[in-house]
């Protein structure tokens, strides 16, 4: 027998790779189907999802409330437009606001066109608001953000990879240190018109800021009229422990970015959720999306938001994110530099590449994606059992047993 027959793997990945631009280095495995905190791939293997499609699937993986949502609205009318109203936009929007505790609401699609929409806004609000000179506004942000990949925001990415000739870019952003509270205090001038930043970097590395740096960074926006972004796309809704990571400084920025769970992993839905005073500034034609708004997604993440509450994915994520980062702690090898953690946003620090690591666990059941090269993010869907993620910690402790 000379002739070896590609696995059903293998050719899936195969097709792939021959017809499909190669944007993405996914590991080696070709899922079929998930329910809750669970995948099963093409040949039938199970395993644990330790990363919830970038905490898109905070809900856990096909939802039946969140499914029944969807194939009820689908029946009903999926796509008008904001040519015409439609009856599921308004209750959306007034669910989003009252818990944000905000007055207003502008959904999109994707996290980068809600975090263009907030530069947008802020930019808006910089020249009619806080008279900016015409075309001088600034943004401050911060180096190894991540705030999606459209021209505008690569333009001010800090990482190689994201930006490689991709220019020429957009001039208005200014990067400074992240958590250096004195660096943006310098580069605040007086045609700053706001600070966007990531209450938790979780692309650069699941990176924690300094105990209060979010609080001062609010009072310095504030004392400077300065409006504070904050991107909870990946943060926000439970995954921190809090309902926004914000919460952990008792801080209300004056937008927020959100989309990921927003629609519990059906459907894009992003959304700004702000004051009047600054969502105000859009006219009818000044800002607009096909898709944004549309009911189906509105009706979704009107349950994506309500099956949160419910099921008190908030509490849970506190609660068994403690319990995570304790065994964690109890790791020892040698290629383990620092763990950390806020809720279920956990990550281990390696000294070496994370890559090795994560196919390791993956051939234990366990699936999570390196990022920043060195980091292994740990991220499950809120709705994993205690019994998930013990069994998790016992896969962790088969690959780090030094
Ligand atoms: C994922 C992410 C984005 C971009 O969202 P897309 O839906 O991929 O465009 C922006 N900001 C943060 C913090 C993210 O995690």
């Amino acid at each position: 027998m000379t002739t070896t027959l590609a696995s059903p793997t293998q050719s899936y990945i195969a097709r792939e790779d021959a017809w499909g631009a190669h944007n993405y280095r996914p590991l080696d495995l070709v899922v079929a189907e998930a329910h809750g905190a669970w995948v099963t791939d093409v040949e039938g293997r199970c395993y644990l999802d330790c990363l919830s499609a970038y905490s898109a699937v905070n809900q856990g993986h096909g939802h039946p409330r969140l499914l029944r949502a969807l194939t009820e609205q689908a029946a009903r009318v999926t796509l008008t437009s904001r040519a015409f109203r439609n009856d599921q936009l308004g209750a959306f929007c007034k669910d989003l606001a009252q818990r944000c505790g905000m007055d207003m609401v502008l959904p999109m699609n994707t996290g980068a066109e809600a975090v263009e929409t907030a530069i947008k806004a802020a930019r808006r609000w910089g020249y009619r608001t806080k008279g900016i000179p015409h075309d001088q506004a600034t943004i401050i942000a911060f180096t190894n953000n991540f705030h999606g990949r459209t021209t505008t925001l690569v333009g001010f990415s800090s990482e190689p990879t994201y930006r490689a000739d991709f220019g020429p870019f957009a001039p208005g952003f200014v990067l400074v240190p992240f958590g250096d509270l004195d660096a943006v205090q310098a580069a605040i001038t007086p045609h700053t018109c706001a600070v966007l930043v990531e209450p938790i970097q979780c692309e650069a590395g699941v990176i924690i800021p300094p105990d209060g740096f979010l609080r001062e960074l609010a009072a310095l926006c504030r004392a400077h009229d300065v409006l504070l972004i904050a991107d909870e796309i990946q943060t926000g809704l439970g995954r921190t422990g809090r309902m926004f990571a914000c919460d952990h400084d008792d801080v209300v920025p004056d937008m927020y970015v959100l989309g990921k769970a927003l629609s519990g992993g059906f459907y894009p839905v992003s959304a700004v959720v702000s004051r009047r005073e600054v969502l105000g500034v859009f006219e009818p034609g000044s800002h607009g999306s096909t898709y944004g708004g549309n009911p189906l997604g509105c009706a979704v993440a009107r349950e994506a938001l309500a099956v949160i509450d419910d099921e008190r994915l908030v509490e849970r994520s506190a609660a068994l994110g403690a319990w995570l980062l304790r065994q964690l702690e109890t790791l020892r090898h040698p290629a383990i530099k620092a763990v950390r953690g806020r809720g279920l946003m956990c990550a281990i620090e390696l000294h070496e590449a994370a890559r090795p690591y994560c196919e390791a666990l993956q051939a234990h059941g366990v699936l999570c994606k390196e990022t920043h090269g060195t980091v292994i993010r740990l991220s499950p869907p809120l709705v994993a059992s205690e019994e998930d993620l013990a069994w998790a910690v016992e896969q962790l402790r088969g690959v780090f047993a030094a």
